[in-house]
C-alpha cells in the first residue's frame, strides 16, 4: 500500500505521541503541519519560529527516526514558517548546532531551591494571550543554558510570570535532577547582598554568597524592577549575570516592564537582559478567563454546581488578570459554604460577588456575542474571526466585529483589542474607521450591519 503524505503524517504522530510526554507533545506538534514531503526532503510547517528552533535543535533525530521507519527512506528534514511558505523566500540553510556540553553535573541538589511545587505546566492554562512566554517557558525548561539566555518574561501583575518561572524550575528539577536550580526574587538577592556589607565584609559571608547565587545551573529571578534605585546590588547583579552567563548557565528574568522600560536600570544590564529571548504576557481575554476559571473549580466541591452563566459572569467582571479571577473564585467557594446552594447560577454568583465589583456587574459579555454572530454570519468561527489570518475574507469580518463592538457596546478600543487575540488599540480604531467609510458608499454593507444586528 503507498501512504499519502497524510497517512505518513499521521503515523509519524502516533510515534512521536508514544516518545514524548503529552505537554511536549501538543506544544510541539499540536500545530505543526507536513507540509510537503518528496524523495529527499521532508519540509514541516510550524507556527512560531521557536517550534522551528526545537524542531531542528532537539526533534531531529526523534523525526528523522519516525520518517524513516514510517517510509523506509532517509530524508533531510526542513522547517517553514506559514510566512515563509507564503512568501517562499529562499532556500532554508539548515542550522548548525553547536551541542556542547554545557552541562556540569557536579552539583548535588539540595533542597534550596526555593520552588512552589504547585505551580507547573500542567495547571498553567495556556490562551492566546500567553501562548509565547510559555512556549519559551518550555523550551528552555527543556534545554537550559542552550539557547534564550536570559529568557526574560515581563507582563503586568497577576498575569502568570511567577507561576511560569517555578514551572520551569520544577520541570527542570524533575527531569534534569542533576542540574541546581535556585528561585530567588531581586529584594531576596538585594536583602543577601546588603548583609555582606552589614556583617562587615566578612569573606565568610561573600564566600556563602557567591556559592549560593553562583555555584547554580539555573538562577531564576522573579520581579527584577525592584533592583532600580540600589546601585551597588545591581552591580553585584551584573558580576553574577556574567559569571553564569559565561559559563553556559540559565537565567530567567521577569519584570513588571519590558527591558526597554526599565529605564532607571543600569544601560549594561538592560542591554544583557535583551541578549537572549524577551517574552511578554498579556492580559487573558475573555476565552482564556473562563477555561482558566473551568480548570481552577475542577477539583473543587462547586465544580459540578457552576452554571455555564455564572462562569461567564465571573470571567466578564474580573477581566484585569489572574490574580483577581482567582479571588473571585475564591469569595464564591467561601460564599457556597456558608449558604450551601443547589446550583451556583447567575443570580447567585452575581449575590456572592457583587461588592466586589466596583462598576455595574455586567450579566452578559456583549463582544463575545457580536463575535458569534458575526462569525455565524460569514461561516467562519470565532476563533479565526479573533486570530492572526489577513486574507480579505477573514479580515473584513474582523473589522465589522470591531465596528460592531465599538458601536453597540460601551467598550473602550483598549479592550475591544484585547478581546480580539491582543490587538492594539490602533488596529481597532482603524477598523472602525475603515468600515464607518465603507457604509457610506456600500449600500450592501448596510443591510449585511443590520442582518447581524437582528441575530444579536
Ligand atoms: P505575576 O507573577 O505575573 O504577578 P502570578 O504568577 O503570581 O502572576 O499569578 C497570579 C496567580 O494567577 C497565581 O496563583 C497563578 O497560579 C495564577 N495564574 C496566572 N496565570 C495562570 C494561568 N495561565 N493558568 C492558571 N493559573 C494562572
Ligand atoms: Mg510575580
Amino acid at each position: 500500500m503507498v501512504l499519502d503524505s497524510h497517512d505518513i503524517w499521521e503515523k509519524v504522530l502516533e510515534i512521536l505521541k508514544k516518545e514524548l510526554n503529552p505537554i511536549s507533545y501538543s506544544t510541539w506538534f499540536g500545530e505543526t503541519e507536513l507540509y510537503n514531503i518528496d524523495d529527499n526532503k521532508i519540509v514541516l510547517k510550524v507556527p512560531m519560529s521557536l517550534h522551528k528552533k526545537m524542531m531542528l535543535d532537539n526533534y531531529y533525530d526523534l523525526l528523522n527516526d519516525a520518517f524513516q521507519k514510517i517510509t523506509g527512506k532517509e530524508r533531510e528534514i526542513d522547517c517553514l514558517l506559514e510566512e515563509e511558505i507564503q512568501t517562499t523566500v529562499e532556500d532554508m540553510v539548515s542550522e548548525i548546532v553547536d551541542n556542547q556540553d554545557i552541562i556540569n553535573s557536579n552539583f548535588y541538589l539540595g533542597n534550596e531551591s526555593n520552588l512552589n511545587k504547585n505551580y507547573t505546566f500542567e495547571n498553567f492554562v495556556v490562551g492566546d494571550t500567553n501562548k509565547f512566554a510559555r512556549t519559551a517557558a518550555l523550551a528552555v525548561a527543556q534545554i537550559p543554558g542552550l539557547q534564550y539566555n536570559p529568557l526574560f518574561i515581563y507582563g503586568k501583575s497577576g498575569l502568570g510570570k511567577t507561576h511560569l518561572m517555578h514551572a520551569i524550575g520544577n520541570y527542570i528539577v524533575e527531569n534534569n535532577p542533576k542540574l541546581k536550580v535556585l528561585y530567588t526574587t531581586s529584594d531576596d538577592f538585594k536583602k543577601d547582598f546588603t548583609d555582606i556589607v552589614k556583617n562587615g565584609n566578612s569573606a565568610n559571608y561573600a564566600n556563602d554568597f557567591k556559592n549560593k547565587y553562583r555555584n547554580i545551573d539555573v538562577l531564576i529571578i522573579d520581579d527584577i524592577q525592584y533592583l532600580i534605585g540600589a546601585e551597588k546590588t545591581q552591580e553585584e547583579f551584573f558580576h553574577t549575570f556574567n559569571d553564569l552567563h559565561g559559563k553556559g548557565k540559565q537565567i530567567i528574568i521577569s519584570s513588571d516592564r519590558s527591558p526597554e522600560d526599565l529605564k532607571l536600570l543600569e544601560e549594561r544590564l538592560r542591554s544583557r537582559f535583551a541578549w537572549g529571548l524577551p517574552v511578554d504576557i498579556y492580559p487573558p481575554d475573555n476565552d482564556l478567563r473562563c477555561r482558566i476559571i473551568k480548570d481552577k473549580v475542577k477539583h473543587l466541591n462547586i465544580a459540578n454546581k457552576i452554571t455555564e452563566e455564572a462562569i461567564e459572569y465571573i470571567a466578564n467582571n474580573f477581566d484585569t488578570d489572574v490574580r483577581s479571577l482567582e479571588g473571585a473564585i475564591n469569595r464564591l467557594v467561601a460564599y457556597t459554604a456558608m449558604c450551601v446552594p443547589d446550583k451556583i447560577d447567575l443570580d447567585f454568583a452575581n449575590e456572592a460577588l457583587k461588592d466586589y465589583i466596583t462598576n455595574n456587574p455586567y450579566i452578559s459579555n456583549d463582544i463575545s456575542s457580536i463575535q458569534k454572530a458575526v462569525a455565524d454570519y460569514y461561516n467562519i468561527t470565532v476563533e479565526v474571526l479573533k486570530g492572526k489570518k489577513r486574507s480579505a475574507n477573514i479580515a473584513y469580518p474582523r473589522m465589522l466585529a470591531m465596528y460592531l463592538c465599538r458601536q453597540l457596546t460601551d467598550e473602550s478600543f483598549p479592550k475591544i483589542g484585547l478581546e480580539f487575540g491582543g490587538k492594539d488599540h490602533s488596529t481597532v480604531i482603524h477598523a472602525c474607521e475603515k468600515i464607518e467609510n465603507d457604509i457610506k458608499s456600500n449600500s450592501q454593507l448596510k443591510e449585511i450591519i443590520n442582518e447581524i444586528k437582528s441575530k444579536l
